[in-house]
């Protein structure tokens, strides 16, 4: 029986491919990087050919890795970097630009110029989101904008624009399916999250032609077909999400105030919500994914630097030689002595919202050895989850579950545990931590009908260790309430 899942997994710098089989277990899988493109201070570009030669190059080693062949493979699934955005001729799938990459500033004068002229609100209540230019609707502009002829082209209809998913989709069904999914659809600022459905008095008010946008399909179902060509027999694609609601989904977090945390270079949380938008000022409402024809709603954003400070310990003050010697040094103290470290390096997000922050170590005494450091290091990456995690709770009226986690810090088991202990819920760390893989393995089954609905995937899910919260609520509040001070001590640092 042909019953393999092919995952694409297509992430920022590198683009990899698993194949999954109808237990949900990986079988194999495979890697590969391209080149990352920085064309001056703030801007960030990838090539789009190259990422689709890349993401088909893998596809086909990891199939065969497996020792399978293309007939043995009845799904694809696609996830991906959100927010990149390309724009291509449909005729000849001739990106007319680089896709310009989520972490690219090049949006902000177009975002301060929306915020100045009260648009704020309008945004945040059609979208979920605070404008940023993090979303697609800014670098769409500017390529409409400042790309020779492009304008002209798009409103003559011979452009199509697309995130990385519908850009590889497109590519696999060799130019048929021009479609998308509510997830990357949530990411671009031009999505309405209530309605569901592109936004004409947005797309207005960034002078983008409807015409050029994808179709919204389910996450789950048939986008199309994988064109013979390419791997030899043609095969469905049948889940797409963003790579943070994929790992959501791959976390089996399906009731709402179940919620994931990947620890990785940065930080990001989700939680599950349901099938109601709630509103949320902070901007943190996404859509989760398109699911038997209803849309589900999930709440969280990113914590720019969590990780990142752990490799600061190692590679700038060269106290530790590996990032997992962190935990070694962090248990040799009982305690920070005080000392709490804010790593605001690149300011905050939310929910404190002030790129004026700067890092910050405070409450240092003779005593403090780098051994506090370390504890307290990792310390901030729970507190910065707590910090977000609260904000959830309190605009959504959803009390926290659990918290499954995963990401290269996720093996820190001092870290989990203080998690635990900090947020009073029990954290889970799954036995494969390859959740977006495992995730868009999951949507893409469900939509091949491999597995018939979520509860059958609830028995698939298996957990590897759960700690469990172990301090009394004085002493957490009260080391909650330090951190929180000395939060509010880094803010406003850089001056205007
Ligand atoms: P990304 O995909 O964001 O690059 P990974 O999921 O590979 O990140 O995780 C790497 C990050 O996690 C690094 O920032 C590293 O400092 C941190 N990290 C990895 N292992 C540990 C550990 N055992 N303890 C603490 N931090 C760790």
């Amino acid at each position: 029986m042909a019953n393999y899942i092919l995952v694409m997994d297509q992430g920022t710098t590198s683009s990899r491919a698993a194949i999954f089989n109808e237990r949900g277990e990986r079988l194999a899988m495979e890697s590969m990087g391209f080149d990352q493109i920085y064309p001056k201070p703030g801007w960030f570009e990838h090539d789009a050919t190259a990422i689709w030669n890349v993401t088909l190059e893998v596809s086909r080693k990891a199939i065969k890795k497996a020792n399978l062949v293309a007939s043995d493979i009845c799904a694809i699934g696609i996830t991906n970097q959100r927010e990149t955005t390309t724009i291509w001729d449909k005729n000849t799938g001739r990106p007319v630009y680089n896709a310009i990459v989520w972490a690219c500033r090049r949006g902000d004068a177009t975002c301060s110029d929306l915020i100045d002229r009260g648009y704020e609100e309008t945004v945040n209540k059609k979208t979920g989101l605070v404008i940023d230019a993090t979303y697609s609707a800014t670098k769409i502009k500017w390529i409409l904008d400042n790309v020779d002829g492009v304008r002209e082209r798009a409103e003559k209809g011979e452009l199509i624009f697309g995130t990385i998913d519908t850009w590889l989709l497109w590519n696999l069904t060799k130019g048929r399916v021009h479609a998308t999914d509510p997830s990357n659809a949530s990411r671009t600022m031009l999505y309405n999250v209530y309605d569901l459905e592109w936004d004409d008095e947005l797309l207005e008010l960034l002078d983008i032609p409807k015409n050029i946008l994808p179709e919204v399909k389910d996450s789950v179902g048939v986008f199309g077909y994988a064109d013979k060509e390419w791997f030899g027999h043609e095969i469905p694609i049948t889940g797409i999400a963003g790579d943070q609601q994929a790992a959501l989904f791959g976390q089996a977090c399906n009731e709402p105030g179940d919620a994931k945390n990947t620890y990785g270079t940065s930080c990001v949380p989700l939680m599950f919500i349901g099938d109601k938008p709630v509103y949320s000022e902070k901007g943190l409402l996404t859509l989760a994914w398109g699911i038997d024809g209803k849309a589900e709603y999930s709440t969280g954003a990113s914590i720019l630097t969590a990780g990142a400070a752990v490799q600061w310990l190692r590679d700038g003050l060269k106290i530790i030689k590996s990032t997992p010697e962190s935990e070694t040094l962090a248990r040799s103290v009982s305690d920070t002595a005080g000392v709490y470290f804010v790593p605001a390096f690149q300011g905050l997000a939310a929910p404190h919202w002030d790129m004026y922050a700067r890092g910050m170590i405070i409450g240092i005494t003779a005593g403090v050895t780098d051994a506090h450091i370390a504890r307290a290091t990792l310390d901030s990456m729970a507190y910065q989850t707590r910090d977000l995690l609260d904000q959830m709770e309190k605009e959504t009226g959803t009390k926290l579950r659990s918290l499954k986690v995963d990401g290269g810090a996720a093996n820190n088991d001092y870290l989990m545990q203080f998690q635990a202990d900090i947020l009073n819920v029990p954290v889970i760390r799954p036995a494969d931590v390859e959740t977006t893989s495992l995730g868009t393995a999951y949507l893409a089954g469900l939509g091949a009908g491999i597995w018939k609905d979520r509860n059958e995937l609830k028995d698939l899910w298996k957990a590897e260790k759960t700690f469990y919260p172990n301090m009394d609520e004085a002493t957490r509040e009260e080391l909650y309430e330090g951190w929180k001070r000395a939060v509010e001590f880094s803010k406003g640092w850089i001056q205007r």
